[in-house]
């Protein structure tokens, strides 16, 4: 991916965010994360270069190859992907910005234990099946609420952001609507406890999400294509 087509992808993304957010309200601000999981560090480089600064990986060691190889730009990580027990301590070392994936009670607890052990906090989402697919983590819906205040009680070193889901995976925008209204109910409810993002959106999906309320968009082949 060359400079220009960089630029390119980024102005016509931010087009389309404004006016979607702007449908919304004037005091709606929405968040891009670049997901670089299909990319090289070259063409994450390049779209720095063109004004992105937040990036998402779903796999620890891409997120460790390319945060080590672009270490010299202030990048900010995010970490989206599912995380493995035996990969915690890595993710841990590696700081990144916010770990949008926390998937269960027990992965939190786990991810809190390495934690302490290691003196650290971390900033995390709590990730929602709302669509109530089999192929995707996160928890169910109506157990949102509570394991997010579980967290909170029993994860002193995570500090919970608010909440991420990924749109149902269906043709029906009514469907895919509704997932993301769920999701937003969700994170209308915990923010007297703290929750600020509510991420949901991708490429196929981020000006719906934004229309339901999305504060933060991540997308990955829109931005990356060449
Ligand atoms: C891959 C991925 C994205 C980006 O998907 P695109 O369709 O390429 O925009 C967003 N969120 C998660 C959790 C992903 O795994």
């Amino acid at each position: 991916m060359n400079k220009q087509i960089a630029t390119q992808n980024l102005d016509k993304l931010i087009t389309k965010v404004e006016a979607a957010r702007l449908r919304v309200s004037e005091h709606h601000i929405v968040k891009i994360i670049g997901v670089s999981k299909y990319s090289t560090s070259e063409d994450v480089a390049t779209l720095y270069e063109a004004g992105q600064r937040a990036f998402g990986e779903n796999k620890v060691q891409d997120l460790k190859d390319k945060s080590v190889a672009l270490d010299e730009l202030p990048i900010e990580w995010h970490f989206i992907g599912r995380l493995q027990k035996n990969k915690i301590n890595n993710l841990i070392d590696l700081r990144p910005s916010l770990v949008q994936s926390i998937d269960s009670l027990e992965l939190a607890q786990e991810l809190n234990k390495k934690l302490e052990a290691k003196g650290k906090k971390l900033n995390a989402l709590l990730q929602i099946n709302s669509a109530k697919e089999d192929s995707k983590a996160g928890v169910m819906p109506e157990i949102a609420i509570e394991t997010y205040q579980q967290i909170i009680q029993t994860c002193p070193n995570i500090k919970l952001k608010g909440v991420m889901s990924i749109g149902a995976h269906v043709e029906d925008r009514d469907i895919i609507k509704e997932s993301f209204l769920t999701t937003k109910k969700i994170f209308d409810e915990l923010k007297p406890l703290g929750a600020k993002y509510c991420s949901m959106g991708m490429s196929s999906d981020y000006e719906l999400a934004i229309a339901c309320g999305s504060n933060m968009i991540r997308v990955g082949f829109t931005l990356f294509k060449n």
